[in-house]
């Protein structure tokens, strides 16, 4: 579905706007080392934003502790994700997206907890933690 309000900028705004980690991870489809992400042990109430656009991705109620090192989420928090087959590193992951302004945010797993069964695993540093 077309988004009229989708974020486009250009490879060198991007690079202005962002540190160079969340460059690497949010428009080179990078991935931050496993436990670095200062949001992985996040657990006050609030909401985590785009890094890149801003927009709400994830409710804090909906984040628990995956032991997988990466900020982990069962569902998210409005129609502002998309999600993409991808293939690459030889493996078959599905790899997610904001809607917005299109910026990697991490993969979908299987292998969640309670009612969706999900794991959201998304680098820390595509995400901006806003408390309530
Ligand atoms: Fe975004």
């Amino acid at each position: 579905m077309p988004n009229p309000e989708k974020v486009v900028k250009s490879e060198a705004e991007w690079r202005a706007q962002l540190t160079p980690e969340q460059y690497h991870v949010v428009r080179e489809k990078g991935t931050e080392r496993a436990w670095t992400g200062v949001l992985n042990d996040a657990k006050a109430d609030g909401v985590y934003r785009c890094a890149g656009c801003g927009e709400p991705l994830f409710d804090s109620d909906t984040k628990y502790d995956s032991g997988s090192g990466w900020p982990s989420f069962t569902q998210p928090a409005a129609s502002t994700i998309v999600e993409h087959a991808d293939t690459s590193h030889g493996m078959r992951r599905v790899e997610v997206r904001c809607a917005k302004c299109d910026g990697h945010l991490g993969h979908l797993f299987p292998d969640g907890p309670g009612p969706t069964g999900l794991r959201y695993c998304i680098n820390g540093v595509a995400l901006k933690f806003e408390p309530a």
